[in-house]
């Protein structure tokens, strides 16, 4: 069965010790004493989407995969990378890897800063420097931004606006989370997943499952509720089984998914932070060693569907 339904995988590129959760316990100035992992984690991911967008049939085409030399007539996996700042200055090559294996490079911010946790002028030069930072590396436009900890709200998303970017992939309609921002989505004409802000801006939100519902005589009226299903430490908590299904319901109506994770949540080897609150490390830690399975069973369930870039989608929406 062929289907035109898309998923948009997006891979926001930062490592281990840069996480919110960890914030407290190891300090900006330490992040450079830190142990790098990000390059080799986001070659797995690399390697996942090349194997399994075109299925090699022997070793000597996986190979060739591998040096780009092969191509099935099988579609390519094509994921948005968004990318920290901080990650593009050490490791450049790494930015380039991804781009010359036919991904979209899209920022994330210089520092890890949260957006609403800036000053108006601070969060104008993140927005700045981040953007060019990546587009002198790759020689290529950077269309896409999304804020550290989905941290957006509607005066951030006029300054992101503002600073020449296409499309911003920072709202998650999830509300019980404390550090996710708010967003006026309503006030946008939707088309497709996404909200048309302006003739040139759109607004990609996090796939969520929705409930709007309400049963007859009862005082229970849930309007609106959401589940987090677009990702992140969500996936890995629940059983894949049970993901994949709500995955099939949010594409019985949507006609794509958009899906996010790191680059550390397939690294089970990471170094432990012993020190920080209990419940942000089960957070970080939970299921880590089954992500990298759970991955490639999501990308060979849903191997009809049309794997698109942020910038792809929006392309097509805009026809
Ligand atoms: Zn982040």
């Amino acid at each position: 069965m062929t289907t035109n339904k898309k998923i948009l995988i997006t891979i926001d590129v930062e490592d281990w010790f840069q996480v919110e959760n960890f914030k407290s316990s190891i300090s900006y100035d330490s992040w450079h004493r830190q142990e790098l992992r990000v390059e080799r984690n986001t070659h797995r991911l690399l390697d996942l989407f090349d194997e399994m967008g075109r299925t090699p049939q022997s070793t000597t085409q996986y190979n060739q995969l591998k040096q780009q030399t092969y191509s099935a007539n099988k579609p390519a996996i094509r994921a948005t990378f968004f990318v920290l700042g901080w990650i593009a200055r050490k490791c450049p090559d790494l930015v380039r890897e991804i781009h010359r294996r036919g991904h979209e490079i899209a920022s994330h911010g210089v520092d890890h800063h949260l957006c609403n946790a800036q000053s108006v002028s601070d969060l104008r030069k993140d927005l700045n420097d981040s953007k060019k930072l990546l587009e002198d590396i790759t020689g290529d436009e950077v269309y896409g931004y999304r804020a550290p900890s989905f941290s957006v709200n509607d005066g951030v998303l006029k300054i992101i606006q503002d600073a020449g970017y296409r499309y911003d992939a920072s709202y998650n309609s999830f509300d019980r989370h404390g550090r996710y921002g708010k967003l006026n989505i309503s006030a946008f004409k939707q088309s497709g997943i996404a909200y048309q802000v302006s003739d040139h801006f759109h607004e990609i939100p996090v796939s969520n499952l929705d409930f709007d519902f309400k049963i007859q005589n009862s005082k229970l009226n849930i309007q609106n509720f959401s589940l987090p299903w677009g990702g992140g430490g969500y996936f890995r908590l629940i059983p894949y089984a049970i993901f994949r299904q709500g995955v099939q319901r949010i594409l019985s109506s949507a006609d794509a998914y958009s899906f996010y994770l790191h680059p550390w949540e397939v690294d089970p080897e990471q170094p432990k932070v012993k020190e920080a609150p209990a419940a942000f490390k089960f957070r970080h830690y939970i299921n880590l060693a089954s992500t990298m399975k759970k991955i490639r069973r999501l990308l060979k369930d849903f191997k009809d569907c049309r794997f698109v870039t942020c910038r792809a989608y929006i392309d097509t929406i805009q026809r």
